[in-house]
């Protein structure tokens, strides 16, 4: 089953998606992860994506469609994915549907993240991630800090900010490309009827983990 992630950043889509891979055991696919790898391993591929994401801007098709089309092809995601920021624009989603259709596969739910945008300005700001690239862990200063500060739970890495979430520029940037490019995607994919819109708010008492626990229900 391929399930996929969509919803403005902040939103909790890697919490989500990692909770659901865990249940799950289908990889979470995040092309945000896998550049910061590549980033931190300081790779061609690296290198190329860091001048696009650094500035918040949306890495190049050229180089983001067939690193995707890879990784789906790898032995562990032949079950299933989750994929957890690609598509991005209707041009991917097309792609995308090319690339699974050459499989006998397509999207099979599309879970949309809806918080308030107040709120997200908030939680990018304080979020910490882990500067492990095979851990990963993500927190936020004030809904879920680490228990020691600056220290990651899971590994006991350094907790570090991300370069893009450093700065209001570089963060309303990454939501206006989202509302003009990534938006439209909610319409694409409920016109094949496979959309469950699913808020996250910290008013409603509704975390990611919440999300995660209903729609697993929804797949099993
Ligand atoms: P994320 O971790 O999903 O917020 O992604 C971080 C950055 O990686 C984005 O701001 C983009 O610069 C880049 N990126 C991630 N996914 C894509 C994609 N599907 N297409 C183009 N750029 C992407």
């Amino acid at each position: 089953m391929i399930l996929l992630m969509l919803g403005a950043q902040g939103t909790g889509k890697g919490t989500v998606a990692g909770i659901l891979s865990q249940k799950t055991g289908w990889p979470q696919i995040s092309t945000g992860d896998i550049f910061r790898k590549n980033i931190s391993e300081k790779t061609e591929l690296g290198i190329e994506a860091n001048k696009y994401i650094a500035a918040g801007n949306l890495v190049p098709d050229e180089i983001t469609v067939p690193m995707v089309k890879a990784r789906l092809q790898e032995a562990d995601a032949k079950e299933g994915a989750i994929l957890d920021g690609f598509p991005r624009t209707i041009a991917q989603a097309e792609k995308l549907d090319e690339i699974l259709a050459e499989s006998n596969r397509k999207v099979d739910l599309v879970i949309n993240l809806t918080t308030p945008r107040d709120e997200i300005i908030t939680r990018i700001l304080n979020r910490r991630v882990c500067s492990n690239q095979d851990c990963k862990a993500t927190y936020n200063l004030t809904m879920h800090p680490s228990k020691v500060e600056g220290i990651c739970d899971k590994c006991g890495a350094k907790l570090v900010q991300r370069e893009d979430d450093s700065n209001r520029e570089s963060i309303e940037r990454r939501l206006a490309i989202y509302d003009e490019k990534t938006k439209p995607l909610v319409d694409y994919y409920s016109a094949k009827g496979i959309v469950t819109n699913q808020e996250v708010s910290e008013r409603i008492n509704r975390l990611g983990k919440d999300v995660a626990e209903d729609v697993y229900k929804m797949i099993v």
